[in-house]
C-alpha cells in the first residue's frame, strides 16, 4: 500500500499551494486529481490579482507560494489598480496566457523533489475511530487507470474547487461535472458527511468565449496595461519579468437591446427557473443578475480578454450566464464588436457541495477530525486568489501536523489571509465569499507593498523560504533602513537658490532647514521631487523607494493602528480549548452560550468577532478563563 505524510485532493489553485507548500516542509506528499493535464487551470478568468486580491497573491508569495512567480511568467498584460490612490488600496493585475500559467505551474510542481502527482479520483476516505473513539481520516480511497484501492497518510487537504456533487447547467441542460470537459466527484461528499460535516450547496458561472477574428475591434475600446510592469514576485520575478510579449484588452457594453432579450428570456435562466438551488456570488453576478438588479442601468461595460497568446479565445468579462445557447448567440449578438461573433464556448453555471467554514481551525483543519484539512472554493470561497491563499495554509499546517510541529495562523492584522480565514471560520458564508479591501480593518497595514515585510519573516522561520530567499529579504530590508537614515539626515536650508527650486517645482518656500524626510511627508513630494531638489541617494530599486515613501507619508496613520493593535493582540493570545465547555461560565446569557458553542472559538480575539457575543460576556469569559488557569490555555508569542 502507498504511504505518504500528507495527501492533497486536487490541482487547482489551493492545492498547488497546498502541494507546494507541504512538500517545501519536507512531507511526503502525494496530489492527487481527476486530470494532471489541468493542474493549475484557470476555471474562470484568465487574471491573477485585482482589487484585495493582488494583496492576496503577495502574501502567497511573501509566505513561499507559487502563484505570484507563476503569474510573472504567464503575464501578457499587466495593471496596478488604484496607483493613484492611497497605498492601502494599490493592487496588482496580471492578465495570463492560460495555457502558459497551468504549464508553468506543472513543470514547477513536478520538479519538487519531495512531491508525486497521481491522476485519479478520490472516491472516498478512510475514517476509523481512534482510541479515544474521535473520528480520523488515515487516507483515501481512490479509484485511477493506474491504481485502485486505498492509499495511506497521516493528514488529508480536500482541495476539491466546484467539484463536489457537481452539476453545470445551461438553461433546461444540466449535466453533471465541476467543470466543462471534467467530471464531478459524486461520492466524497458522503464521506464528509459520514465525519459529521455539515455541507451546502453553492453556485458560480462563466461567461462565453468566443473567436477571435469574428469580433470587430474597431468599435471597441482598447484598454492597454500599465508602461511600468511590476512583478507580483518579490523573489522570483526580477530576471524573467516581464517574460512574455505584452497585449491589450478591449472594452465594449450592453444596451438596451441585450437587456430587453435577456429579459423576455430570464424564464429561461437555469438560475431564474429554479433548477439551481445553490446560491451565487454576489460581487460576481450573472448578467441575468446584473439585469434584474440594477434596472436603471442602460448599459454594463464588459472586458474583451484574450486567454493566450497563441489561442483564438477571448473571455468576455461581464456576461457570466445560464441560459440556454440560442438566448446566449441573439443576446450576444446585440452587443457592439459582437455582431458576427462565433462562439468557441457557451456559458455555463455550476452548483457544487461546500462545507461550511465554521466547522475549521484557523489552520483550517476540521475541528473535529484531527489530520482533515479543507482549502479553497470547497470552504466556500470565490476566485483563485482565495484559494491560493487558503492552500498555502492548509498546505503548511498539514505538513507541521505530520512532523509535529506547531500551529501555523495568521491573524487578521498579519495579512489579508488571515482575515479571510477569520471570517471564514467565524462565519461561514452563505454565498461565495470574495475579497475585498473594506473588510480589512488594518488595511494601511496590510497593503500589497510590503507583504514580504509583513509575512516573510514567519516563512524564513519555519522553512518556506530557503537561505536565497531570506538574503533578498535581508538585502531589501537593509536598503529601506539605509535610505530611511539618509532622508533623516539631509537637510534643505533656506537659501535663495534653493528657495527658486522649490518654487519652480510647485512647493512653498521655506523658512527654516527642512529634512528630506520632512518634506517627503507632503503629499506633493516624492523621491523624484526630492532628487530635483538636490537629495542624492544611489538608490534606485523602485520597491525599495516606494516603501521608505509610504513608511515616511503615512507614518501618523500607521503608528496609530499599531497602537489600537496592541490590545487585539493580546486577546488573541488568550486561547480557549475547543473542548471548552461555556456552560460553566458565570453570567453569560443562554443565547451568547449557544453561540460560543456553536462556533467554538480558538480564542478571545476571536470570541469577541462573533456576531452577538457582547463586549460584556467577552469581557466576563475573559475573567474566568483568567481567574481559573485553564491547563491547556498557553500564551502563544506573537
Ligand atoms: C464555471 C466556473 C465559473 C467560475 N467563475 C468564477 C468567477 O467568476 N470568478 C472567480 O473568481 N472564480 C470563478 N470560478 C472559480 C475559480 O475557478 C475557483 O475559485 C478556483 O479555481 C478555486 O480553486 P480551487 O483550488 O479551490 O478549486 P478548483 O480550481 O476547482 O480545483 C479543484 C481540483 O480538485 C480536483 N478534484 C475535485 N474532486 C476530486 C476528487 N474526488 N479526486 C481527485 N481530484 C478531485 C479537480 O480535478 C481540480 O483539480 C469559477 C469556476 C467555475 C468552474
Amino acid at each position: 500500500m502507498k504511504y505518504y505524510d500528507v495527501i492533497v485532493i486536487g490541482g487547482g489553485h489551493a492545492g498547488c499551494e497546498a502541494a507546494n507548500a507541504a512538500a517545501t516542509l519536507g512531507a511526503r506528499t502525494a496530489m492527487i486529481t481527476l486530470d494532471q493535464n489541468k493542474i493549475g487551470a484557470m476555471s474562470c478568468n484568465p487574471a491573477i490579482g485585482g482589487l484585495a486580491k493582488g494583496q492576496m497573491v503577495k502574501e502567497v508569495d511573501a509566505l513561499g507560494g507559487v502563484m505570484g512567480r507563476i503569474t510573472d511568467l504567464s503575464t501578457i498584460q499587466f495593471r496596478r489598480l488604484n496607483s493613484s490612490k492611497g497605498p492601502a488600496v494599490r493592487s496588482s493585475r496580471a492578465q495570463c496566457d492560460k495555457k502558459l500559467y497551468a504549464e508553468n505551474m506543472q513543470s514547477l510542481l513536478k520538479s519538487l523533489p519531495g512531491l508525486e502527482i497521481i491522476e485519479g479520483e478520490v472516491s472516498g476516505l478512510i475514517i476509523e475511530n481512534n482510541d479515544l473513539g474521535i473520528k480520523q481520516v488515515l487516507g483515501v480511497k481512490i479509484s485511477s487507470t493506474e491504481y485502485t484501492g486505498e492509499i495511506r497518510a497521516k493528514s488529508v487537504v480536500i482541495t476539491s474547487g466546484t467539484f463536489l456533487r457537481a452539476i453545470m447547467h445551461r438553461g433546461k441542460e444540466q449535466e453533471e461535472g465541476g467543470r466543462l470537459g471534467d467530471k464531478s466527484s459524486k461520492t466524497l461528499s458522503e464521506d464528509l458527511k459520514i465525519l459529521g460535516l455539515s455541507l451546502r450547496r453553492l453556485k458560480t458561472g462563466t461567461p462565453p468565449r468566443l473567436h477571435k477574428d469574428s469580433i470587430d475591434w474597431t468599435v471597441t475600446t482598447p484598454q492597454p496595461g500599465d508602461e511600468v510592469l511590476l512583478p507580483f514576485s518579490f523573489y522570483h520575478g526580477a530576471d524573467v519579468y516581464p517574460a512574455l510579449p505584452q497585449v491589450n484588452c478591449y472594452l465594449t457594453y450592453t444596451n438596451q437591446t441585450t437587456h430587453d432579450i435577456i429579459e423576455k428570456n430570464i424564464g429561461l435562466s437555469a438560475m431564474y427557473s429554479g433548477a439551481i438551488t445553490g446560491i451565487g456570488p454576489r460581487y460576481c453576478p450573472s448578467i441575468e443578475d446584473k439585469i434584474s438588479r440594477f434596472k436603471d442601468k442602460d448599459r454594463h461595460q464588459l472586458f474583451l480578454e484574450p486567454e493566450g497568446l497563441d489561442v483564438d479565445e477571448i473571455y468576455v468579462n461581464g456576461i457570466s450566464t445560464s441560459l440556454p445557447i440560442e438566448v446566449q448567440e441573439e443576446f450576444v449578438h446585440s452587443i457592439p464588436g459582437l455582431e458576427k461573433a462565433v462562439f468557441i464556448r457557451y456559458a455555463y453555471a455550476v452548483e457544487y457541495d461546500s462545507v461550511d467554514a465554521r466547522q475549521l481551525k484557523g489552520t483550517l483543519e476540521c475541528k473535529d477530525v484531527p489530520g482533515l484539512f479543507f482549502a479553497g472554493q470547497v470552504n466556500g470561497t470565490s476566485g483563485y486568489e482565495e484559494a491560493a491563499g487558503q492552500g498555502i495554509i492548509a498546505g503548511i499546517n498539514a505538513a507541521h501536523y505530520t512532523l509535529g510541529l506547531p500551529e501555523f495562523i495568521l491573524s487578521r492584522h498579519e495579512g489579508y489571509i488571515g482575515v479571510m480565514i477569520d471570517d471564514l471560520i467565524l462565519k461561514g458564508s452563505d454565498e461565495p465569499y470574495r475579497m475585498f479591501t473594506s473588510r480589512a480593518e488594518y488595511r494601511l497595514l496590510l497593503r500589497e507593498d510590503n507583504a514580504d515585510l509583513r509575512l516573510s519573516p514567519r516563512a524564513i522561520q519555519v522553512g518556506m523560504l530557503g537561505d536565497r530567499e531570506k538574503n533578498i529579504f535581508d538585502i531589501k530590508f537593509s536598503k529601506i533602513e539605509k535610505l530611511k537614515s539618509e532622508i533623516s539626515s539631509f537637510y534643505f536650508y533656506p537659501t535663495l537658490a534653493t528657495n527658486v527650486l522649490f518654487t519652480g517645482l510647485g512647493l512653498t518656500e521655506i523658512k527654516d532647514r527642512i529634512s528630506a524626510e520632512a518634506l517627503l511627508r507632503r503629499p506633493e513630494v516624492n523621491f523624484s521631487i526630492l532628487a530635483k531638489l538636490g537629495f542624492v541617494t544611489d538608490e534606485i530599486n523602485f520597491s525599495v523607494l516606494e516603501q521608505v515613501e509610504i513608511q515616511i507619508k503615512y507614518n501618523g496613520y500607521i503608528e496609530k493602528d499599531l497602537q489600537l493593535l496592541e490590545g487585539v493582540r493580546n486577546a488573541e493570545l488568550m486561547k480557549i480549548p475547543t473542548s471548552f465547555d461555556y456552560k460553566i461560565v458565570p453570567g453569560l446569557s443562554n443565547e451568547i452560550k449557544s453561540k460560543l458553542l456553536e462556533t467554538r472559538p480558538e480564542n478571545i480575539g476571536q470570541a469577541s468577532r462573533i456576531s452577538g457575543v457582547t463586549p460584556a460576556a467577552v469581557a466576563n469569559l475573559m475573567i474566568f478563563i483568567k481567574n481559573k488557569h485553564i491547563n491547556r490555555i498557553e500564551q502563544i508569542k506573537s
